[in-house]
């Protein structure tokens, strides 16, 4: 007797019009595969002066991923994208991808830069120079230790690039790291005689075994070393003037943070101090040291989370580093007012831009509250679409990013494609009629920025009771509008510029302020005439005076630290 799928399978056979649709089915699926084997060589020219004698390419899969070379029926090696395995943030906070060909023996036989953001021209360094540094990669062993620009026992040298050590240790781990990881997965050129090459079937377990013979295995993520010490401890000793500068720029901010009450007594000094540090900001930790946070830094950190946490990761940048850690303090003692108002460099730049602007008067325009408030939302809109990206592809996240304008204006210091260019230049110009108008409401880091502030642990604005009842004087100043119409501040839009402060304790301006100061001049003024009158009667004449009784004490102020 027939089992149920057997009969089901019969009587589809017999359906008219099956083998016409099975021969279809067939002809899609191979045409599906050489498209995707084309699209390989068509995507990635180098492939074909990789393995000049190969004639189909099949697409990346496995585990790691690499795309299989072949010479006829003949597989003749692999070729695979670095950032598919190896992802080090280089000197630009992001990772370089380079396209890799390895033959059946382990050898590089090609490599390519295919993607970087590296600022490269601003140290004198030329794509041509960075071409010519990893063509030196072509012909060592996946398995060689290699290093850049000095001689060491047991391993290869290759010469170094001057102006880019950081870019070159970063490119030697993950070309290194990345061949070594799909050479061992696929068993090529191991270093035991008996190694078998296998080909990896498209999305097969990962390989966290080594081909049979071959001895050890190793982990499944290589830690980033380059020779026996961890990158990030020779990116440290490399950057240490900048760490320096850093380091003072973080103890500056902190004192003003600390003492903010005192600068705010001194308007003309605050402003001085303020706009030195913006400068400081877009020039240094901008523009110099590459410091920009970036939203993708957030979902890196998210995913790293989620999977496999290594701290190599995130040390491998000391400026991005200590920049996460300070706001991720100040984020719980002041919100994260403090990295938009004074550590973001593209939020500097346009607050910069600004005052330029109002200094040759051009008019300006902000939006009505509601409309405001309603735009507000886009920049947790764009922080959401963004996540949900990255649960799919990291990379797709990642070039969605680009809302962020951060790259071309700061990493790239506006050297780039004009349609970058005229969206990030756009935004900057934006800026000086719309006062920070990307930050109010475009920005995913600034959205993302306020999710962990809502754990802020001090409230360090001081308020009046009279704020928005109905005094709104600090409201319309306020740079962002994060001041509501009932006087408080909303924490998540507030960008610690300290004007509301300034305010607060201006007593020619803010109207409780004024009153205070009023009623302590009359008070003086009484002073003064009592005593005028107790030279002219004498004591027993002021004693006839009746004196008013003293005023009710007003209530304490809200917000006070
Ligand atoms: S909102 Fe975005 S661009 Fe603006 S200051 Fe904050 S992080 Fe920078
Ligand atoms: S004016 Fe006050 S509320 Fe507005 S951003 Fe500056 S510190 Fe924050």
């Amino acid at each position: 007797m027939r089992s149920a799928p057997s009969r089901a399978w019969t009587a589809a056979i017999r359906r008219p019009g099956f083998w016409r649709r099975l021969a279809l089915a067939g002809l899609l699926l191979c045409a599906a595969g050489h498209a995707a084997a084309s699209d390989l060589a068509e995507r990635y020219p180098q492939v074909r002066e990789f393995f000049p004698s190969a004639d189909r390419f099949g697409s990346f899969s496995g585990d790691p991923r690499a795309a299989p070379v072949y010479a006829g029926n003949r597989l003749i090696g692999y070729v695979f994208l670095t950032k598919d395995m190896v992802r080090i943030p280089a000197y630009s906070g992001r990772p370089i991808n380079n396209l890799i060909g390895l033959d059946m023996a382990g050898r590089i036989v090609g490599a390519a830069i295919v993607e970087h953001e590296e600022p490269i021209l601003q140290a004198g360094v030329s794509e041509a120079d960075l071409k010519r540094f990893v063509d030196q990669y072509t012909g060592k062993n996946a398995f060689d230790k290699i290093s850049v620009g000095g001689v060491r026992e047991g391993h290869v040298t290759i010469d170094a690039i001057s102006g880019a050590t950081i870019t070159m240790m970063v490119e030697n781990a993950t070309i290194t790291g990345s061949a070594r990881r799909v050479a061992e997965s696929r068993g090529l050129g191991m270093p035991a005689k008996t190694a078998t090459p296998q080909l990896v079937k498209p999305s097969a377990p990962a390989a966290k075994t080594p081909a049979p013979g071959a001895g050890k295995a190793e982990p499944e993520s290589l830690p980033v070393t380059l020779a026996d010490e961890p990158l990030w401890v020779l990116v440290w000793s490399e950057r240490k003037l900048k760490i320096a500068l850093l380091m003072a720029g973080l103890g500056v901010l902190s004192l003003i943070l600390i003492f903010q009450d005192y600068l705010a007594k001194h308007p003309t000094f605050l402003r001085y101090v303020r706009n030195g540090f913006m400068v400081y900001t877009v020039v240094f930790i901008g523009w110099y040291a590459l410091g920009q946070l970036s939203v993708v830094n957030v979902l890196t950190f998210v995913h790293s989370a989620m999977h496999q946490f290594q701290w190599d990761t995130f040390l491998i940048d000391p400026m991005l580093f200590l920049l996460w850690s300070f706001v991720a303090v100040a984020l719980l003692l002041w919100g994260r007012g403090v990295y938009c108002g004074w550590l973001c460099p593209f939020g500097a730049l346009q607050e910069l831009v600004y005052q330029v602007g109002q200094w040759f008067k051009l008019p300006t325009h902000e939006f009505s509250q509601m409309v405001h408030e309603r735009l507000w939302a886009l920049k947790y809109l764009i922080l959401l679409a963004l996540f949900g990206v990255s649960l799919q592809s990291m990379s797709q996240a990642e070039y969605l990013a680009e809302v962020e304008p951060f790259k071309t204006a700061i990493n790239m210091h506006f050297l780039r494609e004009w349609g970058y260019l005229l969206y990030a230049g756009g935004l900057v110009a934006v800026s000086a009629f719309n006062r920070k108008f990307y930050c109010k409401y475009m920005c995913p880091l600034g959205a993302a920025l306020t999710i962990p502030a809502k754990f802020r642990i001090f409230d360090w604005l001081r308020r009046h009771r009279e704020c928005g009842r109905p005094c709104q004087v600090c409201a319309q100043e306020c740079e962002v509008q994060a001041i509501r119409k009932n006087g408080e501040i909303n924490p998540n839009e507030c960008h610690y510029c300290l004007d509301c402060q300034v305010t607060y304790w201006n007593d020619r301006k803010c109207p409780p302020e004024v009153e205070r100061r009023k009623r302590r001049e009359r008070a003086g003024r009484a002073r003064e005439l009592v005593a005028g009158m107790e030279e002219t009667m004498g004591r027993a004449g002021i004693e006839q005076v009746a004196v008013p009784p003293p005023k009710r004490r007003d209530p304490p102020d809200r917000g006070s630290a």
